[in-house]
């Protein structure tokens, strides 16, 4: 299997133009033809045959399947392979604010999964540093390890590892200045984990910063004369971050959110709980609980999520979006932030990252790169 697999699948096959009944064809792990009739989205949601999307695409992924991306060793293929029996396609490594020795060790255990990808798991891109570079007063449920960062310190985790997307609070002193030098050299910085004013999120967007993680959590609200980060976002952003999972944020400012930022992506920020029984899990160094859909601290605080991008696009569709809408917000506009041209859209050409789906929009087949994922397999 691997990178030479071949293969087909039958079913309406979400294009960029639209579903189309038929066949999809890839040979050595890309996309070679679609063939069929188009057909309109009611007639796909009611077709007896699957629902072939783009492979969910997931740019802030914690830990799942019991394991955490801080663990080291082969933690990460767990959870490339847990969130892969989710439709999860390709995700971005996700550490927390730790001592910099500890995020420098997960860097070295992940940095050989982004050369090779581990059969039965998804593609990991790159990694998301999530902190240390964040507000100690808008921590959420990371750990009190917060730094203020040079751009020499960045660029030696990079050196490490890829760092695909950095969050960092804007109102740090020095990291607007900071933000500027990353964004001159090409990496994408994240506004996130901050309690500025709306200027400060202005002004870092004018100094190069690309999103917002986790739009309103963990970040100063809107007051409507102290519009905060969240207003900065919903006054300017071109894209950001958010969690659906119903309970980090009301389905009221989904709305909102979704009228103001046109390229809003869903991620789940994972943690180890996710695709996991409830009961006690760790997020670093922290014990965790999940119960009722959600991960918390002992205090009650939200601490990640116990979301897939496969529930996500289901809670979307429940708030009212059509397929095709729900599927760009859970695939497409994320690869579009990485600049990814081959994932994230059913096209000649592109990686074979597929995932089908019932009429209920449960998960019945996964392909990545052309392999196929043992829906079953719990190791
Ligand atoms: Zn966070």
């Amino acid at each position: 299997m691997s990178t030479a697999a071949s293969g087909d699948v039958q079913g309406c096959v979400l294009t960029p133009e639209g579903f189309v009944r038929g066949r999809l064809r890839w040979a050595e792990g890309r996309i070679v033809a679609i063939e069929g009739e188009p057909v309109d989205e009611a007639t796909a949601l009611a077709d007896p045959l699957p629902r072939v999307l783009p492979g969910f695409i997931d740019l802030h992924v914690h830990g799942g399947g019991g394991a955490d991306t801080m663990d080291g060793g082969d933690a990460v293929a767990t959870v490339a392979k847990a969130h892969a029996r989710h439709g999860t396609t390709a995700l971005l490594a996700t550490t927390l604010t730790a001592p910099r020795a500890e995020i420098e060790l997960a860097l070295r255990a992940l940095a050989p999964q982004l050369q090779q990808r581990v059969p039965g798991a998804a593609r990991v891109l790159g990694v998301h540093l999530e902190g240390p570079y964040i507000s100690p007063d808008r921590l959420g449920a990371q750990p009190a390890f917060t730094a203020v960062a040079t751009v020499d310190e960045v660029l030696a985790l990079h050196a490490i590892a890829p760092l695909a997307l950095v969050t960092v609070a804007p109102e740090l002193p020095g990291h607007l200045e900071l933000i500027k030098a990353l964004h001159a050299r090409g990496l994408r910085v994240q506004i996130g984990h901050s309690n500025g004013t709306y200027e400060d999120g202005v002004a870092a967007l004018r100094a190069g910063a690309c999103g917002f993680t986790h739009l309103f959590n963990a970040m100063s609200g809107l007051h409507h004369r102290s519009p905060g980060m969240v207003g900065a976002a919903l006054a300017h952003a071109d894209a950001a971050e958010i969690i659906p999972d119903l309970v980090h944020v009301h389905p009221g400012a989904i709305r909102a959110a979704l009228r103001a930022i046109p390229r809003l992506y869903c991620v789940s920020d994972a943690t180890a709980a996710s695709g996991m029984p409830d009961g006690e899990y760790r997020l670093g160094q922290q014990r965790v609980h999940k119960c009722l859909g959600a991960v918390r601290l002992a205090d009650g605080t939200l601490a990640g999520s116990a979301l897939t991008l496969d529930q996500a696009l289901r809670n979307l569709v429940q708030l009212g979006l059509g397929l095709a809408d729900a599927s760009r917000r859970v695939s497409t506009l994320a690869a579009d932030h990485l600049g990814l041209a081959e994932r994230g859209r059913l096209v000649p050409g592109a990686h074979a990252d597929l995932v089908c789906l019932s009429r209920e929009l449960h998960v019945t087949d996964v392909f990545v790169e052309g392999e196929r994922i043992d829906l079953a397999d719990a190791s």
